[in-house]
């Protein structure tokens, strides 16, 4: 796959938004895509990755540096210095714009403030029993974003929106959660309307899995990848599917759902109210949960990461079974989606060798021969970070369509 065809991801609605756009600001809308994908590239790579011509690039780009939102670095470290003669790497203006993110779990907060290339230039995160709290948990996440504007000096007009990831399924449809027996104090509650009245910002709504696949895409293990999946293993659990450079929400938003699927027909009862689904079986949940019923005394998720490092031979069996289970979900979407590439994320993911080990055996054992050599299984990279910065990518990836009506507010030099 080539670098250069690269495309980041976006979610299939983002495309047709916006008004039309005359044929000078589509030309500025793809050279900022174009430096936006490649974080850094020369005016003939612009030409190569644009299709316009060298006059018009250099006329766009010289427009775009007067306009404060393309520069040019000095910087040509990357293998773009040719015969002595620097080829004066360009590159968003990385203050031109910003994204506001909200990661909204199970019991935390976390906050950040992206660049425009995508970099957290202030984050924290915060315990907060956010599942029977949303009140309170949207007062926090509006005084920290608050806080982060104050602590960096970022003028509001800067920034693009915040992006709202949630440990909940959101339906795409009407932008609500789908939190009947997930988050049931939620339900009703429209967090991206609530954080948009708290902070004048608009705002947009992304499940956590979507968003860690986004942010794994953007700017994890999947970069150069269009076709890839990403699976949170977390107290829930859920996919992002990425094919041909496209986040795949579905029709209503509720693509990728794996921890619903049903793994033991005779297992449990799943909060979703069907039974033996996935989450059941492989959630940290559901695994301390075994152990306790087990070991017949209390043990929570914290202990069961400890008894894992202490190599726990009852901890990592469980571990390994549930491995196996999530291995056979994964084998079917490796069939229905042939990912290059499988990121495997959420708290779930740090069991390292004791889950990959017994999952990846599983997937070779259900897929065809042949899709077992095609794509790897990877952990993600971004740890716990990954569905904030993909709240923050989801809203970065309007920065092109935004920054191209920016205007030179003085003459370009010559
Ligand atoms: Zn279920």
């Amino acid at each position: 796959m080539a670098a250069g065809k690269r495309r980041s991801p976006r979610t299939t609605s983002a495309a047709t938004e916006g008004a039309p756009i005359n044929l000078r600001d589509e030309g500025r809308v793809r050279v900022l895509r174009a430096l936006q994908d490649s974080g850094c590239s020369s005016r003939s790579e612009l030409i190569s990755r644009t299709g316009l011509s060298r006059a018009t690039i250099t006329t766009l780009v010289a427009d775009l540096i007067a306009s404060g939102v393309v520069e040019e670095r000095g910087d040509t470290n990357d293998g773009l210095r040719r015969a002595g003669r620097p080829a004066q790497p360009l590159a968003l203006v990385a203050s031109a714009a910003y994204a506001a993110a909200v990661d909204i779990g199970h019991q935390h907060v976390r906050v950040a403030v992206c660049d425009a290339s995508g970099t957290s230039v202030w984050e924290r995160v915060a315990a907060v029993d956010v599942d029977h709290t949303p009140t309170q948990t949207l007062d926090l996440a509006a005084s920290l974003l608050e806080e982060a504007l104050r602590a960096q000096d970022i003028p509001r007009e800067r920034v693009l929106g915040v992006g709202v990831g949630i440990a909940c399924p959101v339906e795409t449809t009407n932008d609500t959660l789908y939190a009947e027996g997930i988050m049931t104090d939620w339900v009703g509650v429209r967090p991206a309307d609530e954080l948009s009245r708290r902070t004048g910002l608009a705002a947009e709504l992304i499940n956590d899995a979507n968003a860690g696949a986004l942010a794994e895409s953007l700017y994890g293990a999947a970069r150069n990848c269009n076709h890839m999946i990403y699976v949170r293993l977390s107290a829930g659990i859920g996919a992002g599917i990425v094919t041909s450079g496209q986040l795949q929400l579905g029709g209503n938003g509720l693509a990728g759902e794996i921890g619903h699927l049903q793994v033991e027909p005779r297992g449990r009862v799943c909060r979703c109210g069907n039974r033996g689904c996935l989450e059941t079986l492989a959630s940290p949940v559901a695994i301390a949960n075994l152990l306790a019923h087990s070991w017949n005394r209390p043990v929570d998720t914290d202990e069961l990461f400890r008894l894992l490092e202490a190599g726990d031979h009852g901890a990592q069996r469980a571990v390994e079974d549930a491995g196996e289970a999530v291995g056979r979900c994964i084998a079917a979407m490796v069939t229905l989606f042939d990912p290059e590439l499988v990121v495997v994320g959420g708290e779930l993911a740090t069991a390292g060798e004791p889950l990959f080990e017994p999952m990846r055996r599983s997937i070779r054992r259900h897929v065809m021969p042949r899709s077992a050599e095609n794509h790897r299984v990877v952990a993600g990279e971004l740890g716990d970070r990954a569905a904030v910065l993909g709240a923050a990518g989801l809203v970065l990836t309007k920065a092109p369509d935004v920054l191209a009506q920016t205007r030179p507010t003085a003459p370009a030099l010559p």
